[in-house]
């Protein structure tokens, strides 16, 4: 199916622009339109239509869906002038005005190509092999300084990030000209990115086009799949709604209750969400059927509510009062389902109008009712100033990938809410732990944090918290924070902003205990993974610092992490014997009859999608080693699998990609006690890594234990012998040469 363009010429352009633009709001338009033609005129876009189309169709998604003031349409139809064309800023500065110059400029800014600041001079000569890998790794340095730009752009002007989203917006749509392998990457990074931004500032409209259009290119089996599903049905379900809607209705006019009732259309992704959430297969979903209520006002809503509940059975834990506790982007409306008169479940939704816009539009619901809603005003400063506190730690983070990291983290990810012993509410990140807790109620309390207790026991420092924990911080006296908790492979801080502050507090500490901790840090982690101690002073001029000591330092205060030094050090061409394994034998790794890839089957098994099941890529997934010697792929909580009783018919499978794996030798020194064994086998479950040789000597009270563990590459060993080494119990856990 080809998207066909519905707005390309100005002419389309005019016929939706909001009623009340004044007649000088559209000359602008006229005019930047007229400067856009020409500035790209001969450029064309992949499809080979003119570029400018690209530029109408912008303007033309900020007109109709979100209604911007005509400053932002002006500038949207130049979006591109300023990088593509000989047009400069100065231009449209003289033509147009400081606002809209300042605009194309956010934009243009946005998208120019930075400085690398790791440039090769070519002093050193390089392998072609290096050469290419660091090609690539210059390449994403770029895409995550872009994608910083535009998320800091967020802190200077909003309606610049609406001109993004709305290019980001078309070029999802028509991204079927692009190269596959280039659909791929756009389309993850707006599903990761793009659509979680439109969802944080509150624009659903926006949200729901960019998860559809990103996921049929992730997954387009599935997407299909929904897609024909919920067209074979189409029909009958928009009878039943009509049919519904009319009941419903009839029974709030007895009642005197004016709605407004529409029926809700279903988006792909949020139903394959759901079937993931819920666990079900489509046909449970696909039964659901939704509506949406307006009412005047809030007690309307409930009252709304009660009559609904009164004459058909509400669905138990399906009831949520957004209203009362709105969601971490402000969403608010009622949400619940019941058992409608024919037996199959309805949801409903339940809002005022003032709701209706802020849940469709967000930040732009600002801009609809230019004569004022004060409400509209007040929830557009609130997003914006909790936009901005959740980046406070944005001038902290230099290097850009580990910025788009944390927007990812503490900004696009759910929150919860979390209560201080006073009643107050702390809002984090899902997967925040007791030590976020503590930095978000005061840096000061970070750093003396020395215990936890939630809903009033006592929890390790890295128990991830619950929407509701009562979170109660035991300090001591003085001290600072633990090096330990900067470490990531122990889970002990989640956001961004604990560890800018956990930073801080160690720049501040003396340099020469900073550059001896850094030394430590690294020395172990190479004597660890056996590799020798290269030239330092080399590493660090690769890093961009001026002395060895320099780079250390930035170990030792956990600006610089360790395993970037490493996966460098490694790849070093001295060193490279120690990366360039040989492949394990017998790959355990099989493709099925349908072309998905499976690790863990014995070789040459002839394995298939079970049909009573149907596993998509994503559920948990097991072997079930049929009568005739195939291998069927259940569904783990398949009820035929549950049936079986010989378990050595089950395979441990997973869904996979097909990776290399390499066999490394390590050994293991600890005191030995029970149940050591296990806790060691739990950490390398967690990170599914094959185990193929054990051998355990015991002497006196020590346990040597030599492992075989089949590992994807350096990184992914130095994690595993990290987490190993803090197991109770264990003194050391390296990597050993020859055995
Ligand atoms: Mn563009």
């Amino acid at each position: 199916m080809r998207y066909k363009e519905p707005y390309t010429t100005l002419d389309d352009l005019l016929k939706i622009l909001p009623e009340n633009y004044t007649h000088k709001d559209r000359q602008m338009i006229i005019r930047a339109y007229q400067v856009a033609a020409k500035a790209h005129e001969g450029q064309k876009r992949r499809s080979g239509e003119p570029y400018v189309t690209h530029c109408v169709a912008v303007a033309s998604i900020l007109a109709e869906e979100l209604r911007v003031p005509a400053v932002v349409i002006a500038a949207a139809l130049l979006h591109d002038t300023v990088e593509d064309t000989p047009l400069t800023l100065e231009d449209i500065r003289s033509d147009f005005g400081e606002e809209v110059a300042r605009l194309v400029d956010g934009v243009t800014k946005m998208e120019q190509l930075p400085r690398v600041s790791q440039d090769d001079n070519g002093e050193r000569p390089v392998s072609t092999r290096e050469l290419s890998k660091r090609e690539r790794q210059r390449k994403e340095d770029l895409i995550a300084e872009t994608l910083r730009k535009t998320l800091l752009t967020m802190n200077d002007d909003i309606r610049v990030v609406l001109i993004k989203l709305a290019d980001r917006l078309h070029n999802m749509r028509t991204l079927y000209h692009m190269p596959p392998h280039k659909q791929k990457r756009i389309a993850r990074q707006t599903m990761e990115i793009f659509a979680p931004l439109a969802n944080r500032l509150g624009i659903w409209q926006l949200k729901w086009q960019l998860e559809d259009l990103s996921f049929r290119y992730l997954d387009p089996d599935t997407y299909k799949d929904i897609a024909s599903q919920l067209d074979a049905n189409r029909s009958q379900r928009e009878a039943q709604i009509i049919k519904i809607i009319g009941e419903v209705q009839e029974m709030l006019q007895e009642n005197h209750i004016q709605a407004d009732i529409s029926g809700r259309p279903k988006h792909i992704y949020s139903i394959y969400r759901k079937m993931q959430r819920k666990e079900k297969p489509f046909d449970m979903v696909r039964d659901v059927r939704g509506i949406r209520l307006i009412v005047p006002d809030i007690p309307t809503c409930y009252t709304t509510l009660g009559l609904i509940h009164m004459r058909w059975r509400p669905i138990p834990n399906e009831f949520d009062d957004y209203i009362a506790n709105p969601k971490d982007n402000f969403y608010r409306s009622l949400h619940t389902a019941v058992i409608y008169s024919d037996g199959k479940p309805l949801e409903i939704q339940i809002r005022t109008p003032e709701m209706h816009e802020d849940a469709e539009y967000g930040v732009a619901a600002h801009w609809r009712y230019k004569e004022g809603r004060q409400g509209h005003d007040r929830l557009f400063e609130e997003r914006i100033s909790w936009i901005r506190r959740a980046m406070e730690w944005q001038d902290d983070v230099q290097d850009a990938n580990e910025f788009v990291d944390g927007m990812k983290q503490d900004v696009f990810s759910n929150h919860i809410y979390t209560i201080t012993p006073n009643g107050d509410i702390i809002d984090l990140p899902a997967g925040a732990t007791p030590i976020d807790f503590a930095y978000h109620v005061h840096t000061d309390i970070g750093h003396r944090c020395r215990g936890a207790r939630v809903n009033g026991k006592l929890v390790p420092l890295n128990t991830p918290l619950k929407n509701g924990d009562m979170v109660e911080i035991l300090t001591s006296k003085q001290g600072g924070p633990s090096r330990d908790w900067l470490n990531p492979d122990l889970n002990l801080i989640k956001t961004t902003r604990a560890r800018s502050k956990i930073r801080q507090w160690f720049r501040q500490q003396d340099r020469k205990k900073n550059i001896q901790e850094g030394y430590d840090i690294l020395k172990n982690e190479l004597r660890r993974l056996g590799l020798e101690e290269p030239d330092l002073g080399e590493v660090a001029a690769a890093f961009n610092y001026p002395t060895a000591d320099a780079m250390l330092a930035a170990i030792g205060v956990g600006d610089l992490r360790i395993g970037k030094i490493i996966t460098y050090i490694s790849s070093q061409e001295e060193n490279i014997q120690t990366l360039e394994l040989p492949a394990a034998d017998g790959e355990s790794f099989t493709e099925t009859q349908s072309g998905i890839q499976i690790i863990g089957l014995p070789q040459n098994s002839f394995a298939e999608l079970a049909q009573c099941c149907h596993p998509m890529p994503g559920d948990p997934i097991i072997g079930l080693v049929t009568r005739t010697r195939g291998v069927r792929i259940h569904r783990q909580d398949c009820k035929n699998v549950l049936k079986v009783t010989e378990r050595d018919r089950l395979l441990q499978i997973t869904w996979g990609e097909r990776r290399r794996t390499y066999p490394v030798p390590v050994l293991i020194t600890a005191y030995d006690r029970p149940g050591l064994m296990h806790d060691i086998v739990r950490v390398l479950d967690n990170e599914h890594i094959n185990m193929t040789n054990v051998d355990i000597k015991l002497k006196k009270s020590h346990a040597y234990i030599y492992l075989t563990l089949e590992v994807q590459g350096i990184d992914q060993l130095g994690r595993i012998l990290g987490q190993i080494a803090t197991i109770t119990n264990v003194r050391d856990a390296v990597r050993i040469k020859n055995r």
